[in-house]
Formats: C-alpha cells, sequence, structure tokens
C-alpha cells in the first residue's frame, strides 16, 4: 500500500498500475519504460496540465464532434490508466474504441478487450485488416474501426504508425508528454499532456461541447496550429525549468 501522504502518491500510484498491468499480461514489458520517458517530461512539466494542453484538448474533442467515423486507439498503458473514462468519452462524442497495440499477440489483445468490457466498453479488436506501408503490429486493425476512421484519437503512440494513419488520409490527435517526439511532430492536434489527466479533461470538453452546432465546433477548430501548441510547450518546459531555478 502506498501511504496517501506520500509526496509522490499520485506518480507511484500510476506506476503500480502499469506493474500490475504486466502481471496480468495486459500492458507490455516496454509500457513501462515508454511510461518513463512520459513521466520525465511531466516532470519538467511541472506536472500539471498546462494552457497549451488544454487548447488541444478542446480542439480535439471538437474534431470528434466533427468526425464521421471517430476512433480510440487502447493499447496496453491507456487501458489500465483510464479505462473507465475512455468509455466515457467514447460515448459522448460517438467514438469506436479499438484495441491497438505495438507488441502484438491475439492473447494479450483479448486480454485489454476483456479488461476494459469489465469497465463496460466494448472495442473493436477483430485484426481483420491492414493498415498499409507500415511493418509494426500496430498496421493490424479492425475494419469497423481505424481502417475506416476520419479522426483517430492516440494516445502514447508511436511515430511510425502516426506517419502511416495520416498518409492513409485520417486526421491524427495524439497524447504524448513529449512535445519533441515524432509523434507530437506528426500529429494534426497534439496534447501535450499526461493521459491520466488529459483523458478526464476531455471528457469535461466533451459535456461542454457537445449540443454545440457544427458551425460552433468548425470555429473552434479552424484556425488551430499545432506547431504554435509545440512551441508553447517548449516554451512551458523552459519557464518551468527557469522557475525551479530559483528555488534550488
Ligand atoms: P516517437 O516514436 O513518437 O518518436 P518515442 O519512440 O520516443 O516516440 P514511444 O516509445 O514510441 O516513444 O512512445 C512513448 C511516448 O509516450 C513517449 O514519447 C512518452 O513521452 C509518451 N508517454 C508515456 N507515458 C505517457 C503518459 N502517461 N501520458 C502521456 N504521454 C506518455
Ligand atoms: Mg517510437
Amino acid at each position: 500500500m502506498i501511504p496517501k501522504d506520500h509526496p509522490r502518491y499520485e506518480s507511484l500510484v500510476t506506476r503500480e498500475k502499469l506493474v500490475e498491468g504486466v502481471r496480468r499480461g495486459i500492458t507490455a514489458l516496454e509500457g513501462l519504460i515508454a511510461h518513463g520517458r512520459g513521466e520525465a517530461f511531466d516532470y519538467i512539466l511541472g506536472e500539471r496540465t498546462r494552457e497549451f494542453a488544454l487548447k488541444a484538448e478542446k480542439v480535439a474533442v471538437a474534431m470528434m464532434l466533427l468526425a464521421k467515423n471517430p476512433v480510440i486507439s487502447v493499447n496496453g498503458n491507456t487501458a489500465v490508466l483510464v479505462p473507465k473514462e475512455i468509455g466515457e468519452l467514447a460515448e459522448i462524442v460517438n467514438a469506436r474504441v479499438e484495441v491497438n497495440v505495438f507488441h502484438y499477440s491475439r492473447e494479450r489483445v483479448n486480454r485489454i478487450a476483456d479488461h476494459l468490457l469489465k469497465f463496460g466498453v466494448s472495442a473493436l479488436c477483430a485484426g481483420d485488416a491492414e493498415l498499409e506501408g507500415l511493418s509494426s503490429a500496430r498496421r493490424i486493425v479492425d475494419r469497423r474501426g481505424i481502417f475506416i476512421a476520419d479522426v483517430v484519437l492516440v494516445p502514447l503512440e508511436d511515430g511510425d504508425r502516426c506517419e502511416i494513419l495520416k498518409r492513409h488520409g485520417k486526421k491524427v490527435i495524439a497524447i504524448d508528454l513529449n512535445p519533441l517526439s515524432r509523434t507530437a511532430r506528426m500529429a494534426d492536434v497534439t496534447i501535450v499532456d499526461n493521459v491520466i489527466r488529459a483523458i478526464p479533461k476531455m471528457v469535461e470538453f466533451a459535456r461542454e461541447l457537445r449540443d454545440l452546432s457544427r458551425d460552433e465546433l468548425e470555429s473552434i477548430v479552424s484556425n488551430y496550429d499545432n506547431r504554435t501548441t509545440l512551441a508553447e510547450a517548449i516554451e512551458g518546459i523552459k519557464e518551468y525549468l527557469e522557475s525551479a531555478k530559483r528555488i534550488i
């Protein structure tokens, strides 16, 4: 048991969920390494949702509400960190949820789908179609999901697949704490925030925006420039480091 008053309680609980995910064959070992990289960036962003992330989260939700076939792609990390919230977001924006992993095995995919089902989320995972041009297992998709999606939300994406999704004409929304990653630079909208804060925030935005007209939603999406967001995120890191320098 992690004591509630531990100064790094939140971070330790998150790690514990991922370790448990590995024990249950849901999260890949490599997912722990990916999380470590994310945590390091979170640390130098001040471990809170910044303005540039809020802006991207709102635009992302508006894009999903406008989409014809929005899909939320779930891997072994996202499945254990925010299963309930993924279901809530999917329901409000009317998106399909699809299991899609980098380290593939049929068993792991089924375990992720079973885990999501416990939270009331029925996820696609047929693996009956392939994204051409991609050699990793991320190419294996569902004919009813990512294959036909126009907008894909991909928390913790890999740069290569992000590129291929774009080449297949899809709009990509990434959640990635590293504003320098290939994913962050390839995506149409990059949410530089921790997935454990970003998804609940998106659920809030979805509740707020769900009844807006298409025109109103379009005005939120138009003029959005992802390069500005990434530059603001880098600025945000610089600012945080400057302020940290003063307290040392
Ligand atoms: P890329 O392939 O895009 O160049 P990479 O190879 O550096 O990135 P990957 O291992 O492919 O990284 O993906 C992991 C990414 O997910 C990292 O960039 C990391 O910052 C991010 N990440 C990990 N955990 C979280 C989290 N909880 N919330 C948000 N982002 C996270
Ligand atoms: Mg990568």
